[in-house]
């Protein structure tokens, strides 16, 4: 398996032929009991020290990136080309089999994101990765029905997330503010594209949609790193009951979704060498995106290459603010 780098669109692409391993379909590996169908080590599980475990983290069965190894980035002409070195883990999110992270406590769902802080503390330590993803897929595009989040740490930044923090940077230099703080600022004036207000976060449809019912939350106060961010510990239960919330107001209109977790890129690394900043702590700001997989079948060329939401994000702030959720 190998990473090349395109040198057009500057992305990476992670080459691996041959089929990808299934997880163990038998009995589920996520259940509690299963634990011994996971690959080791347990790399965390919490409550800690508590012998019934709600959260539990360990390495992926089928990763695309591996721990071992040095990331050697070798030139071949005009290309890039690098081993794929990384980490890929499963965080299983609840011990019961059939319940959703939108029908937890909050509690339980503030544990959840406390994992995501303490893997990503944890992997950031290691100077070869530059950025460290936490994401989850919901409903039909989930590979087991238990519900869980992955974590993958790459020795690249993803492309989405290399978009957002040239786009940061360069708003930053001309204006010297936070393009994230400039948008909750506004979002909280004009209120059409709110879906909730909370004292420290925001639930919102961003203007320029990407997909019918898009959701991003973010803080209100500036913060570019979340598992940094000491009010995102301090108001861990008041962000786990908005998630809930809009998973709940998403879950009735577009069962499954992609969330994704957009933090500060690793600054242990040589940022200069990957064409960023010292501006990143003032100029990035972390955020929860909530994609919804679009519903309809294989899409037409022209609507891959450009985004196309169906409903206007202002209708669509309107509809998820009128449906019910448990308080
Ligand atoms: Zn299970
Ligand atoms: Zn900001
Ligand atoms: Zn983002």
């Amino acid at each position: 398996m190998e990473l090349r780098k395109d040198p057009v669109t500057r992305s990476w692409v992670v080459i691996r032929e041959g089929p990808s391993k299934a997880w163990p379909a038998e009995h589920c590996p996520l259940c509690p009991g299963n634990e011994h169908l996971t690959p080791s080590p347990t790399l965390l599980t919490l409550p800690e020290n508590s012998p019934a475990w709600q959260v539990r983290v360990f390495p992926h069965f089928d990763p695309l990136f591996r721990i071992e190894g040095e990331t050697a980035r070798v030139a071949d002409g005009i290309y890039d080309r690098m081993n794929g070195v990384g980490a890929h883990e499963v965080i299983v999110e609840l011990r019961d089999h059939d319940r959703h992270l939108s029908q937890a406590s909050d509690e339980e769902i503030s544990r959840v994101l406390e994992a995501y802080a303490r893997r990503l503390l944890d992997l950031k330590k290691d100077d070869r990765f530059k950025y460290v993803s936490v994401f989850k897929n919901a409903g039909a595009g989930q590979e087991v029905p238990h519900s869980h989040s992955q974590v993958a740490a790459t020795p690249f930044v993803p492309r989405r997330i290399l978009h957002e923090l040239r786009s940061a940077r360069d708003y930053f230099e001309l204006k010297e503010r936070c393009l994230f703080c400039d948008m909750v600022r506004q979002e909280l004036k004009e209120k059409t594209r709110l879906v909730e207000a909370t004292d420290n976060y925001l639930a919102l449809c961003p203007f320029a949609s990407r997909v019918a019912y898009e959701v991003w939350v973010l803080p209100r106060r500036h913060a570019h790193c979340f598992e940094r961010d000491p009010q995102a510990s301090r108001y861990r239960a008041e962000l786990a009951g908005l998630l809930r919330r809009s998973w709940q107001r998403l879950e009735q209109l577009v069962p499954d979704y992609h969330l994704a977790l957009h933090t500060s890129p690793n600054t242990l690394t040589a940022l200069e060498r990957i064409g960023y900043w010292k501006s990143v702590e003032d100029d990035f700001h972390w955020h929860f995106e909530l994609m919804p997989l679009p519903q309809h079948k294989p899409r037409p060329y022209l609507t891959k290459e450009v985004y196309f939401a169906t409903v206007a994000p202002e209708a669509a702030a309107a509809s998820l603010r009128s449906l019910p959720v448990d308080s």
